[in-house]
């Protein structure tokens, strides 16, 4: 029998040879930019002639530069290391079930332009549109260069990160939107929308902790649908073999027996009650529309809870509840007992957070200790996250 690749098996090979990895380098650098050696070499626990070593050709071919900082006063001015400012830029799409946004970054880190809009159901269209809007960028940025194009995507993708293979909730199957959406000379990369949160998240980890770069956690995304990102020793985790690519799709596992129908055939998903977009249901209940009223949107029902609307608040911590108890069996069976919430669902986190906590202290998870659970940013999960993709794989090829 060949050997069974194992989380924890994956997870001490991303591990392994700390020293060696560029690409960890590289992402301490863009998050902590302008940064010393010296906090480089104890952030990353390597020796500091291993960062002179990994650093020096990369100032050389001209990626990284090294400036002296003013020195306030006597005393050494410390040398940092940051990004060069090559001119080049990144272009991140981020097609989403109801809205998408196509927006530009830079190895410097700000997002620098951004285009929203509904998205189109018809995939033609939306493609089409998205093309628009990429041109515009590439004629407006003629004396710059463009590196790398990321996609994400509300589904499952192919193993070359080329193609949409499914999205449930557009109902958009085997989408080519690598080549659809192809620049001569430039790579699009195609990801799925919760692991570009993921990417996301990992980086804002690194810049806002002290803890270790190793970090380990489980992305629940909540917007229209629900989807989960993994991510193992501060990679994200994409599945082995042929199930790549379709590693977190729990949004679809099964929380009410004979429950609500959903898009994928079954019922009783977990994203038809903990998904932003499933708030809207549950608020209205079996109560039919009345004329003139329109379905409430995620944002206009925490509106209404913060003004004190009790049947908002509920329709909110019923949310938590079930939110919780699908996380709880995430955490059980993936065994990571750290999760961060991305996606719309975040804006009404002040109400949501309480009975998500009780509920997964009902579940075996609770019984443990060292569990936690908290609110990312909504950006990760909109254009963030593709600007991430992007950014992640060019610095993977340098
Ligand atoms: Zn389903």
């Amino acid at each position: 029998m060949p050997p069974t690749k194992t989380f924890q098996s994956e997870l001490s090979a991303a591990t392994a040879g700390v020293a060696n990895k560029r690409s960890l380098l590289l992402r301490l650098v863009r998050a902590e930019q302008p940064i010393t050696r010296t906090d480089i070499a104890s952030r990353l626990e390597i020796d500091k002639s291993t960062v002179t070593e990994n650093v020096k050709p990369l100032i050389d071919s001209g990626v990284l530069r090294e400036d002296t900082l003013e020195a306030k006063g006597q005393g050494r001015r410390p040398r940092v290391i940051s990004f060069a400012d090559s001119g080049d830029y990144f272009i991140g799409v981020n097609l989403g079930v109801r809205r998408s946004q196509v927006g530009v970054t830079t190895l410097q880190g700000e997002i620098e332009e951004e285009e929203d809009f509904e998205t189109p159901s018809a995939v033609s269209m939306a493609l089409r549109q998205t093309r628009r809007h990429i041109d515009e960028i590439v004629r407006r940025n003629k004396d710059r260069r463009l590196r790398m194009i990321g996609v994400s995507v509300p589904g499952l993708t192919d193993t070359n990160r080329e193609s949409l293979v499914f999205a449930p909730n557009l109902d958009w199957r085997n989408v080519a939107v690598a080549k659809e959406l192809a620049v001569e000379g430039v790579r699009v990369v195609v990801e799925n929308d919760s692991t570009a949160a993921a990417m996301y998240e990992a980086r804002m980890k690194i810049r806002h902790s002290e803890e270790g770069l190793m970090t380990n956690f489980i992305l629940v995304r909540s917007g229209t649908g629900i989807g989960v990102g993994l991510v193992l020793g501060s990679e994200v985790y994409r599945g082995s073999g042929q199930t790549r690519g379709i590693a977190g799709e729990f949004g679809h596992m099964t929380i009410v027996a004979g429950g609500k129908q959903c898009v994928c055939g079954n019922r009783g998903c977990w994203e038809k009650y903990a998904s932003a977009a499933a708030a809207a249901s549950l608020y209205l209940g079996d109560r039919r529309l009345r004329p003139g009223e329109t379905v409430p949107r995620f944002v206009e029902i925490v509106a209404k809870a913060e003004n004190g609307d009790n049947r908002s608040r509920r329709t909110l911590e019923q949310i938590g509840d079930y939110l919780g108890i699908g996380i709880a069996n995430v955490i059980m069976g993936i065994g990571i007992p750290r999760v961060i919430i991305s996606g719309r669902l975040v804006y009404g986190w002040q109400f949501i957070e309480q009975p998500l906590r009780e509920a997964i202290d009902r579940s075996i998870v609770g019984k443990t200790e060292g569990w936690s659970v908290e609110a990312g940013s909504p950006a990760g999960a909109a254009i963030g996250g593709a600007l991430e993709v992007a950014v992640e794989e060019y610095l993977s090829t340098v």
